[in-house]
């Protein structure tokens, strides 16, 4: 194996996820990226070093993991941060007082409430509308508007929304367009082909995959917007330490065969729930049934894994169900390789209630792991039951 680099975009997302960013270390020929656990470079004269001076600035390890997420998104950099929401407050502080910001209304609760309830009080201006019609987006447009954020599949309701046609009213607005696509994963979706300017991941779910790290990242493509946000980033500190970029790295090695089954196991759940007597709804864009199939299939390689459903008994049956389930864990987050339950009411989305914004009371969301489909079944049959 030679020095050089992969070259990003000319292999495919396999290799790319187990080689961009991560050629052998120079220093021992490690296979894999070294975790540098260390706060500062040693310069052989004042500025001259090979690149890092502090390690807020900048790590080789955070490195590594931030060329391997631009890889995977198709984009021209990747900026790694401590968690979903240092990124995402790192976009909001591109903003001054006055600029207003268009979301889905269905938003994870922690964007909606960042937003509505830190940066309001400098004066940064919100309205939450359904973005599965774009003309809702447009009519939302101010003069000020800067920023459309959207999110698709969305948490919890799974609605799909068009990321090309949102991409474009945002765009003649004037406005950046910000996909957090932690649900899909860049595996499923790459929304920078789609006209997004900016794509957002809390690598905690899918992209880190194991329940084991916190981390968060932004991908994009244009270079004074990279400038912008690596100014932000040093300056406000929101950094992830070399042990957890490790850990989101080594996560990443295996997305595109934990996403193939994430999504074969939810779209058999899926089915089996959809004609389950003690079902009302479930909501899945694999189901051709879904309002947004269609635009699903065009946008995504599969549907994922996270899904959600309500059950004829309510709000007591929701809560009944998800204190039975053996296999399934109750709890929050999403994304990794067990299967978690829970009612996004009382757990991830307690930020939402009494707003427009909050998901049924009865709603259940499961986040489908890689266990045995069967077995995941059986779970849950005797947990409704
Ligand atoms: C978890 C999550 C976030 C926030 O990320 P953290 O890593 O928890 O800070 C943002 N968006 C979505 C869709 C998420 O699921």
């Amino acid at each position: 194996m030679s020095d050089e680099p992969v070259p990003p975009r000319k292999h495919g997302f396999e290799t790319l996820a187990i080689h961009a960013g991560q050629e052998p270390d120079p220093t021992a020929g490690a296979v894999t990226v070294p975790i540098y656990q260390t706060s500062t470079f040693a310069q052989e004269a004042v500025g001259k070093h090979k690149g890092y001076e502090y390690a807020r600035t900048g790590n080789p390890t955070r490195t590594a993991l931030e060329t391997c997420l631009a890889a995977l998104e198709g984009g021209a950099w990747g900026l790694a941060f401590a968690s979903g929401m240092a990124a995402t407050d790192a976009v909001a502080h591109l903003l001054s007082s006055g600029d207003h910001v268009v979301m889905a209304d269905d938003i994870y609760g922690g964007t909606y409430r960042l937003f509505a309830r830190v940066f309001d009080r400098v004066g940064i201006e919100l309205s939450a509308v359904d973005m599965r019609d774009p003309a809702n987006v447009r009519a939302a447009l101010t003069r000020s508007t800067k920023l459309v954020w959207m999110e698709s599949p969305t948490n919890p309701m799974l609605k799909i929304v068009d990321i090309a046609a949102v991409a474009a009213v945002a765009r003649d607005a004037g406005a950046l367009a910000v996909v957090d696509n932690t649900f899909a994963s860049p595996y499923l979706q790459q929304p920078l082909g789609m006209g997004a300017d900016l794509v957002l991941h809390s690598t905690t779910k899918y992209i880190g995959g194991h329940s084991d790290v916190v981390g968060g990242a932004l991908i994009g493509n244009d270079a004074d917007l990279r400038d912008r946000l690596a100014f932000i980033q040093n300056a406000a500190g929101g950094v992830p330490g070399p042990f957890d970029s490790w850990l989101v790295l080594r996560g990443a090695k295996t997305l595109a065969v934990r996403m193939e089954r994430h999504s074969d196991n939810a779209q058999a759940i899926a089915e089996w729930l959809a004609q389950h007597e003690k079902v009302a709804r479930v909501n899945y864009p694999g189901l051709p049934t879904h309002e947004g199939h269609d635009v699903a299939r065009r946008q995504m390689r599969s549907f994922g894994g996270m899904l959600s459903f309500e059950l004829k008994g309510g709000e007591a049956a929701a809560m009944r169900a998800v204190s039975r389930t053996r296999i399934f864990a109750l709890a929050e987050s999403l994304g990794g390789v067990e299967s978690l339950i829970e009612v996004p009411l009382a757990m991830t989305h307690g930020s939402v209630k009494g707003t427009k914004l909050a998901p049924p009371a009865g709603l259940v969301r499961l986040s489908v792991g890689i266990e045995s489909v069967d077995d995941l079944v059986t779970d849950l049959a005797q947990a409704i039951d």
